[in-house]
């Protein structure tokens, strides 16, 4: 076969505009305590992963509890003066207050000073007398944000740990989204955010939950353009010298680490923002709680393990959700239908 000039041309000109054909991209990161990965299949456009890179520094500049330059360490050091805050910290704080106020009090950003007493902010973990924490629980106060600006009582100070990585999520989803990516999966330390669908842009994303009890998966959900997100009890804990399992999720109502019989809690819906904080404050609740407030709101569908190997499963996820060979298969949790 004889190619022409015009062919050799054409040719070169597809090889050399070849980096502008969509291609798979990760970007890996490490943010807010943890490693994020960002896989986008379907963009040419290589400044995504690096400005991806830029808005989660730019995130934890606002949410960082340890970094002194973040607008939650200023509040947190404000010694009760009222700070000025951009409007997304003062977004995010509103809205954990009214997940709090949703949740009876299980959400709760006030919990900074009792996770240092356990020593979850340094790793120097430790049992606390009973006394102390019911003197930092009692210390604390409501935040007040009027006017862009936000007041803490002394004895207060807000962690965002519970929400913030959800939140960021839905800011890069919806970053790519308006960049025309139509097919990228957000692992930010375990909460998955899937875009658009899988890479053959025709089936789901298929992504495992974690085993609480050992490193495989308990099941493969199905996922598009939803979040999947996780807290469980064997994410951060320490053994007590007592034997005890404490793990980094506290019951604000004892200020101790919740220990109701739930060890993993997933929470799967549109909003990132909305499954972190629901995942937190589920946990602390625990199973009868938990379902009681499924029952009762909208907007989300809920994976529990508990404490004997139990996998229990809202029916909005019945079809999505498949059980891995070796656990039991799971108990379905009807909106109508009690069973618990
Ligand atoms: P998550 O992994 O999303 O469940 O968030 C857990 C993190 O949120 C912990 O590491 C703490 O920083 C913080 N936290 C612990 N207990 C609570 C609670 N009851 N409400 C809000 N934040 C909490
Ligand atoms: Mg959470």
């Amino acid at each position: 076969m004889r190619i022409s000039k015009a062919a050799v041309i054409l040719i070169l000109t597809a090889l050399t505009v070849g980096c502008s054909i969509p291609q798979k991209q990760t970007g890996v990161y490490y943010a807010m305590d943890t490693v994020m990965e960002v896989t986008i299949y379907d963009s040419a456009d290589e400044t995504l992963t690096a400005d991806i890179g830029k808005e989660l520094k730019r995130l934890e500049r606002l949410f960082s509890v340890t970094d002194e330059e973040s607008e939650i360490y200023r509040i947190n050091h404000s010694g009760g003066q009222p700070v000025e805050i951009s409007a997304e910290t003062a977004e995010l704080v509103e809205y954990s207050l009214r997940m709090s106020e949703s949740t009876g009090g299980a959400l709760d950003i006030t919990l900074y000073p009792i996770l240092k007493e356990w020593g979850f902010t340094t790793g120097e973990y430790r049992i606390p007398a009973a006394d102390r924490i019911e003197e930092l629980l009692t210390a604390r106060g409501e935040p007040v944000i009027s006017d862009g600006m936000v007041t803490i009582p002394n004895g207060t100070e807000l962690d965002l740990g519970a929400v913030a990585k959800g939140y960021t999520g839905d800011v890069l989803a919806e970053m790519l989204h308006e960049r025309g990516v139509t097919s990228a999966l957000l692992n930010l330390g375990g909460n998955i955010h899937a875009v658009g669908e899988n890479a053959d842009k025709a089936s789901p994303w298929r992504v495992g939950i974690a085993d609480p009890f050992g490193d495989g998966n308990i099941g493969i959900l199905e996922l598009a353009d939803m979040a999947a997100v996780t807290s469980g009890s064997y994410e951060r804990y320490f053994i007590g010298e007592d034997g005890k399992h404490y793990c980094h999720i506290i019951d604000p109502e004892s200020g101790f680490p919740a220990d109701n019989g739930l060890v993993s809690v997933t929470v799967v819906g549109t909003s990132g923002v909305m499954c972190d904080s629901l995942s937190t404050a589920l946990f602390v609740m625990g199973e009868r709680e938990a379902i009681d407030y499924w029952r009762n709101n909208s907007g989300f569908e809920l994976i529990l393990v508990d404490s004997d190997g139990n996998i229990s499963v809202t029916e909005g996820l019945a079809s999505l959700f498949t059980v891995t060979a070796g656990f039991p298969p799971p108990i379905y949790v009807y909106r109508n239908k009690p069973v618990l």
